[in-house]
């Protein structure tokens, strides 16, 4: 089974309460790539943000 981690604290999903992480995701860009647990590279811009992982590629707002 793949691991899945917080965009925002990075610690796995299934480790703990991330009720406050889900509701700070709404609205802003996340700090860790889901996959691999990796600093993305965020970018927030006038319409939205892109945070990029290395490995994983680009996420978009919207
Ligand atoms: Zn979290
Ligand atoms: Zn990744």
């Amino acid at each position: 089974m793949t691991e899945i981690y917080c965009g925002r604290c990075g610690r796995s999903v299934d480790d703990g309460d991330h009720d406050d992480c889900r509701r700070a995701l709404a609205l802003e860009p996340p700090r860790y790539c889901a996959e691999c647990r990796r600093r993305m590279v965020v970018q927030v811009h006038p319409m939205g943000w892109s945070a990029r992982c290395s490995v994983h590629g680009e996420l978009t707002s919207g």
